[in-house]
């Protein structure tokens, strides 16, 4: 008999292999199991286009509503890709949407394989990486300068009053500038997303930025983020969360030596950055998972990597594929436990973790895709195809469900 989950969870189907290897873990491993309303929004390029992209922000909307929602990877179009898909415009990454609807912090986290080691031998157990997803680079203001001239930063208070005038630098040839900014309510929301989910993880919280050289910017979120860790100082220690304020290199260089295990919050560039080597460290983007969560704590599950583009041509011309779905398997079973959880039905969060422990035991018995026979260890012989590895992964579920 399906397992029943009480309240609705929002998908969002997506774009190109993803959205292959979507149907396949709902038609295989979801829908036989458990008897869930699915909120559905088809965030398919074509569907965007032709709702104007008004689909994206109702899904946002509807993830507010409900509070837990899952997420294909989706074509950010640039201009081949308007051309490829016909497009009336190059429309906004669907994941910036969503973020800025929710005003979410991302925290990605790898999944962890016995036979899949990672690069870095001492990492034991995941690095998650939480990171703030306004400003700073990502919404500067730049230019080249082109011959000699005076650069200057100014503030215009909108209350009248004196105008604050910076001088950034006198310039005697060619050079370039930057202006970037960030608000406080934005930080404050980052640290209270990274504050919930290290409670919700039963994580210790490090954070990192560079406030020896920049002593007011990076000084400031070094102060905010305090701040709230102060306000919830009790809860954290009957938690027994500890939370470590350190120089970004010396972050870095921590990491790099521990165990793993941490919350490792990060400004919006050391986030992208760092994201990109822990989850290369770990061994295949095709097992970094990533969540979405609001300061008023609502969540959006998906895989961190983008559509596989390359194998689904090689699929188009009729090729035998081998994707990793594992992320976008992680992505369902995260929502149905967070789901679970918050309706109090703990049977639908051990659905979720058998579905996890069967992946992993797959993988483990040796069945896997190409990417991690790659780096397996011990090594195998062959590796799966795209929906094999779906089926075997199905085929052992149902010898525990029955
Ligand atoms: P990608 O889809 O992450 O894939 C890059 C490469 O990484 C692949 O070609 C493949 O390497 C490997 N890879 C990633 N996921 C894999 C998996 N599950 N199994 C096996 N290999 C995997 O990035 P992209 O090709 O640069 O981007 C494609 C589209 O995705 C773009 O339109 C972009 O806008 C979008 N995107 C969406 C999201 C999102 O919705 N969250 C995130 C990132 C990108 P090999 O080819 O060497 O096998
Ligand atoms: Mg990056």
């Amino acid at each position: 008999m399906a397992i029943k989950v009480k309240n609705p969870i929002v998908e969002m189907d997506g774009d190109e292999m993803t959205r292959i290897i979507w149907h396949f873990i709902k038609d295989k491993l979801i829908h036989p199991f458990v008897d869930v309303d699915l909120k559905y929004f088809d965030l398919g390029i074509n569907h965007r286009d032709e709702t104007g992209d008004r689909v994206t922000v109702e899904a946002a909307n509807a993830i507010k509503a409900y509070g837990v929602g899952v997420k294909c990877a989706t074509i950010t179009p640039n201009a081949a890709r308007v051309k490829e898909y016909g497009l009336k415009q190059q429309w906004k990454s669907p994941n910036g949407t969503i973020r800025s609807i929710l005003d979410g912090t991302v925290f990605r986290k790898p999944i962890i394989i016995k036979n899949i080691p990672p690069a870095v031998g001492k990492w034991k157990k995941p690095i998650i990486i939480g990171r703030h997803a306004y400003g700073d680079i990502y919404k500067n203001v730049e230019s080249i300068v082109d011959g000699p001239g005076i650069a200057e930063l100014i503030f215009t208070p909108t209350a009248g009053g004196e105008k604050k005038v910076l001088k950034v630098h006198e310039f005697k040839g060619r050079g370039v500038i930057m202006g970037m900014h960030n608000t406080e309510p934005s930080i404050r929301s980052f640290a209270k997303a990274c504050i919930n989910y290290a409670l919700s993880e039963k994580k210790d919280i490090w954070f990192g930025a560079k406030d020896t050289i920049s002593k007011q910017y990076h000084g400031f979120f070094r102060d905010v983020f305090g701040e709230e860790v102060e306000k919830v100082k009790d809860k954290l220690q009957a938690a027994g969360i500890q939370y470590r304020y350190l120089l970004i290199d010396d972050a870095v260089a921590q990491v790099m030596k521990s165990e793993g295990g941490m919350l490792w919050a990060c400004m919006n560039y050391d986030g992208d950055v760092m994201s990109d080597m822990v989850a290369t460290g770990f061994g295949s983007l095709g097992l970094m998972t990533s969540v979405l969560v609001s300061p008023d704590a609502k969540y959006e599950f998906e895989a961190a990597h983008g559509t596989v583009v390359r194998h689904y041509y090689e699929h188009l011309k009729g090729n035998p594929t081998s994707t990793n779905s594992i992320a976008s398997i992680f992505a369902w079973t995260g929502a149905l436990a967070k789901r679970g959880e918050l309706d109090n039905t703990p049977e639908v969060v051990k659905f979720a973790g058998t579905v996890e422990s069967v992946v992993i035991e797959t993988v483990e018995s040796g069945i896997m895709t190409k990417d991690l026979m790659l780096i397996a260890e011990p090594k195998v012989e062959k590796f799966a195809l795209t929906e094999e590895f779906i089926d075997a992964v199905a085929e052992r579920l149902k010898t525990i469900i029955k």
